[in-house]
């Protein structure tokens, strides 16, 4: 092989050597291994190799070594994208992040029985809009509409998309072009660019702040009240608190305003439980009951935060308002589908009983389960990773803390164990890389130079993976 000169004279020289997509699709039909792979792919995935090649020579032509081009190195790149293109993007990973409603990772798991009902509601036809009775249409919002009152206490109920659509559609039909009275320490900004000033604009509402940052009183509302009032707005702060000197009105005193007015009010709950945390020794959320009680007209939350169930956005209140909801023509845009509404009509039967849903929905499970219980699994953890006897692996077991996560509970910390793990000549971001690289991808964080691993989101059936993803680790090195 011609020794390479290094210089940007001999760019050209090696973009010629760069072999023709046409030879390099010969070379890889004839592999046996790739014999299934469609075309297209084995095209696409040789195209982006060469081009990937062609813009690194083109940079630096200088610095680009002559090694790339030999053919089994451009085949293994080929190999490469072949085999991500065969894999599907959407996958299953492990999360040992300990924070349970990770929006990023999925947010909720759904219960076995909800899973079994959205698998069943897939593969099969359904009554999804079909009215046994009569054999007539039927509305799709009747599957859950009961059992939403039932452990609700509201008069009536629909589901949408999310809490994003329930709120879009809740402020469009009660305050178009109307003024809505929120108070400043509700302005919030949920991840993924969701903002109460936002969404009012899109719906038409016009916002109207009231109060301060830290304090607002019943009196900030009352002088706002004016002949452009439509609705007085409770927003949940959600993903964070403001604690010191503040004050907030309670929703009781914003329904007595508001019906001393005629106006409607609607709070958004964000997260949204029907489980009084603080019994099961964590934080108070206000529940969905605590907010019908009150005689709110209608209140919002999602299917898949606290709630432990699908994506969904559920709206409940008094039978007048939510049939004025219901007629709204953008129902059909933000419609919820019928895997949603099969996963989420199960999930929302559990509630029937408190301990039955604490054992079976799986965020409640895991929010509540004992230390005992998530020490047991960090110590299998444990030993199985001492068990590969290698002394560059150090592996410890600590009391951390976990969140909860999915904008709720943003003081709440709860104590969990984990594992963490140091190699020696292998940085703790090198460790989560190549973890986030396994299959199935492992997620943890990185503490004080270790890779950690919160045991309190981990299944059982996970640690094997765990223990021969580390091993791996360990051989490549
Ligand atoms: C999370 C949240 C939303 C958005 O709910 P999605 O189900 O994610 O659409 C809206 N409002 C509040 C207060 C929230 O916490």
């Amino acid at each position: 092989m011609s020794k390479s000169k290094h210089t940007p004279e001999n760019m050209q020289d090696l973009l010629r050597k760069l072999p023709a997509v046409d030879t390099l699709l010969e070379q890889i039909s004839n592999d046996r291994n790739y014999s299934e792979v469609p075309r297209s792919v084995l095209i696409n995935s040789i195209r982006k190799s060469t081009g990937e090649l062609r813009d690194a020579i083109r940079s630096n032509p200088a610095g680009f070594s002559e090694s790339e081009l030999a053919p089994s190195t451009i085949h293994k790149r080929i190999y490469e994208k072949i085999k991500a293109a065969m894999s599907e993007n959407l996958r299953y990973l492990i999360n040992a992040t300990g924070v349970v409603v990770h929006t990023n990772l999925g947010r909720s798991l759904l219960a076995q029985d909800a899973a079994r009902h959205v698998m069943e509601a897939a593969t099969r036809y359904s009554n999804l809009e079909f009215d046994l009775a009569t054999g007539k249409r039927g509305s799709r919002y009747t599957a859950v509409e009961d059992i939403l009152c039932e452990i609700s206490g509201a008069e009536a109920g629909m589901v949408v998309n999310n809490n994003a659509a329930a709120v879009l559609l809740a402020l469009d039909t009660l305050a178009k072009d109307r003024e809505v009275i929120v108070s400043r320490g509700e302005l919030v900004e949920i991840g993924g660019a969701f903002r109460i000033p936002d969404i009012m604009a899109k719906s038409g509402g016009i916002l109207k702040e009231v109060g301060t940052t830290n304090r607002t009183h019943l009196r900030d509302y009352e002088q706002a009240i004016n002949e452009k009032t439509g609705l007085l707005l409770k927003v949940h702060t959600s993903n964070f608190a403001i604690v010191g000197f503040s004050a907030s009105v309670s929703l009781e005193d914003m329904v007595a305003l508001g019906s001393n007015h005629g106006l409607p009010v609607m709070e958004d709950l964000g997260s949204g439980t029907f489980i009084d945390f603080k019994k099961h020794g964590l934080m108070k959320e206000p529940t969905v009951q605590e907010s019908i009680a009150a005689g709110v007209d209608v209140v919002t939350f999602s299917g898949d935060k606290l709630l432990g169930g699908p994506q969904g956005g559920i709206l409940l209140g008094s039978k007048q308002i939510m049939d004025k909801i219901k007629k709204n023509p953008l129902t059909r845009a933000l419609r919820i589908d019928k895997l949603s509404l099969a996963a989420l009509e199960t999930t929302l039967r559990f509630y029937r009983d408190e301990a039955t849903a604490i054992t079976a929905i799986p965020t409640l499970y895991m929010l509540t389960s004992p230390l005992s219980h998530i020490q047991e699994k960090a110590e299998q953890l444990y030993r199985k990773l001492s068990g590969i006897g290698d002394v560059r692996l150090n592996t410890n077991l600590i009391d951390s803390v976990s969140k909860a996560g999915g904008g709720s509970f943003p003081l709440l910390e709860i104590p969990t164990r984990c594992v963490t793990i140091r190699i020696d000549g292998m940085s703790a971001s090198k460790i989560d890389m190549r973890l986030r690289k396994n299959s199935p991808p492992v997620i943890g964080r990185i503490e004080d130079e270790a890779f950690i691993m919160d045991m309190r989101t981990v299944m059982t059936d996970e640690i094997d993976i765990i223990h021969t993803a580390v091993t791996g680790l360990l051989d490549r090195d």
